[in-house]
């Protein structure tokens, strides 16, 4: 299996190389040529496997220049019980009759984001063996929260790799930000930035390609790779938990094998949901993907006329993982769509980056509309929905989810369809404590982020995660804000090359 570019279909390389570089040379994301076909009865022998060897089975398709054990060796770390308080790692809750939470949060930062970053490091430096790549490989994160932490966890102390991590001042929780700022490891760094996610992401990515900046790195022996869901290595391991999702209701007899399900997604850089269309394409039997957007709902309207517009207001939300307007996925879907148009995807993407909006094609229009339905909702609902499933079924969910459950919810009401589905349920209600608890018993403002945490923990039978527990006795490492602008200059004298 080779990787090519979304900008350039000539380019041809593995899947070790398309890890290493994060991002192709002329600023395209890497997609494998083609999407590995499962049969019904493989998917079904992945329910029997445990949750290391369904991924290595899923791995095992993609990353073809890998041997058996080096596979097996970057899914038994990753996925142990040393890193996830849960043996089956991904876990199904019943919410309500035939909808089932898939909560993806068991991992050490208790958002969706460690089922890829625990195992991206192995990814990495197995690949950088794999092409005697004998140069420091330098991870530059932007984040809307969870993955900055999530990354900074997978890569702490991992040797042959440092990482830095720029997150949005006023854009994140103050639990996440508590991680990041307490992060321990020898290799790591955190800066914030006076701006908003995009902010952040379009500064990383202009570092990423600025070619100055690449060859000062590569005479101090460093290299740039990322850890943002354009890498690849992020992307594959997402598709494991929908394969295995579906193996698993189809063990439990909660459907049969072949029957479809819809799968919900909370969606903001469309890599969480773009990895459920791949699952379909691998042959997991999929109604819907139904992507959920919170106000920043650039994705609801592009998915329902076509027109992406990133001209519009930025909001902060009480979803900030959800706060992106640029969902930067989406180009490996377009490609997908265009039957791999390397030239129709430069056209898209260079409006976008010079005038904020782009139209697909008719035909691309036909095809969203058949794979995706998409809504969205604002906070008032956020919370509204997150105080009623606590009240009907007792289940406590995170802002996030709440989103997705609101979402799918309207699409019952619109479409009438009532096949079963799978919620994505992406973080720990622990991790947006604030919001979650205003929205459980309207307010507590005057208590402290960890009573809030304990406060939570008696409404509901979800026991604290460690992780989050720990924070509160941990001393802030990193306190540094600087202006957008700053950004290369500071990456420059982090890395001692100013
Ligand atoms: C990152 C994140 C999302 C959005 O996922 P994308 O892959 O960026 O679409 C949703 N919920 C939570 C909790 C997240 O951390």
């Amino acid at each position: 299996m080779f990787y090519n570019s979304t900008r350039n279909s000539g380019v041809k390389v593995s899947s070790a190389e398309a890890i290493t570089q994060g991002i192709s040379v002329e600023g395209g994301l890497f997609v494998p040529e083609e999407i590995p076909a499962l049969t019904l009865d493989e998917i079904k022998a992945v329910g029997e496997m445990k949750y290391a060897d369904r991924a290595a089975f899923v791995f095992s398709k993609y990353l073809t220049d890998f041997t058996d054990a080096e596979i097996h060796y970057c899914t038994d770390n990753a996925y142990s019980a040393k890193n996830f308080e849960t043996e089956n790692i991904a876990e199904i809750a019943h919410l309500f009759d035939g909808t089932y939470m898939l909560e993806l949060w068991h991992g050490p930062t208790c958002a969706f984001k460690d089922m890829a970053l625990q195992i991206l490091p192995y990814f990495l430096t197995t690949s950088a063996k794999k092409i005697n790549l004998d140069k420091k490989i330098v991870i530059l994160v932007a984040t809307s929260g969870d993955t900055g932490k999530a990354a900074l966890e997978g890569f702490r102390d991992v040797e042959g790799t440092s990482i830095l991590v720029f997150y949005p001042e006023d854009g994140v929780s103050p639990m996440q930000k508590r991680q990041m700022k307490t992060q321990e490891g020898e290799n790591v760094g955190v800066c914030a930035i006076k701006g908003n996610f995009d902010d952040c992401q379009n500064g990383v990515k202009a570092i990423f390609t600025d070619s100055d900046v690449k060859s000062a790195l590569d005479a101090k022996g460093m290299i740039f790779s990322s850890a943002n869901s354009i890498n690849w290595g992020r992307l594959v391991p997402q598709i494991v938990y929908y394969v295995s999702s579906y193996a698993e209701l189809v063990k439990d007899e909660e459907i049969a094998l072949g029957d479809k399900i819809n799968i919900v997604v909370p969606t903001g850089n469309f890599g969480n949901i773009l990895a459920a269309y791949y699952a379909k394409k691998m042959g997991v039997p999929v109604n819907k993907l139904i992507c959920a957007s919170n106000i920043n709902n650039v994705l609801t309207d592009f998915i329902n006329t076509g027109v992406y517009d990133r001209n519009r207001q930025f909001y902060a939300t009480v979803s900030p993982s959800m706060d992106i307007l640029i969902s930067s996925n989406l180009e490996r879907l377009l490609y997908i769509m265009t039957d791999r148009n390397d030239s129709v995807i430069n056209e898209w993407f260079g409006k976008l980056a010079s005038e904020g909006k782009y139209e697909v094609s008719d035909d691309v229009k036909s095809q969203l509309s058949d794979e995706f339905w998409a809504g969205f909702c604002d906070d008032e609902q956020t919370k509204a929905t997150i105080h009623s499933i606590y009240e009907k079924y007792s289940y406590t969910c995170d802002t996030h989810t709440a989103v997705a459950v609101k979402v799918y919810n309207d699409y019952k009401t619109a479409t009438g369809d009532m096949t079963k589905t799978v919620i994505a349920s992406t973080a720990s209600p622990y991790k947006f404590s604030a919001a979650v608890l205003e929205a459980l018993e309207n307010g507590r403002s005057d208590i402290d982020e960890y009573s809030k945490v304990d406060r939570i923990a008696e409404l509901s039978d979800i026991p604290v995660p460690s992780a989050l527990a720990d924070l509160k006795n941990k001393p802030e490492r990193f306190n540094d804000v600087i202006d957008k602008s700053e950004q290369k200059d500071y990456v420059l004298k982090t890395l001692g090359i100013r």
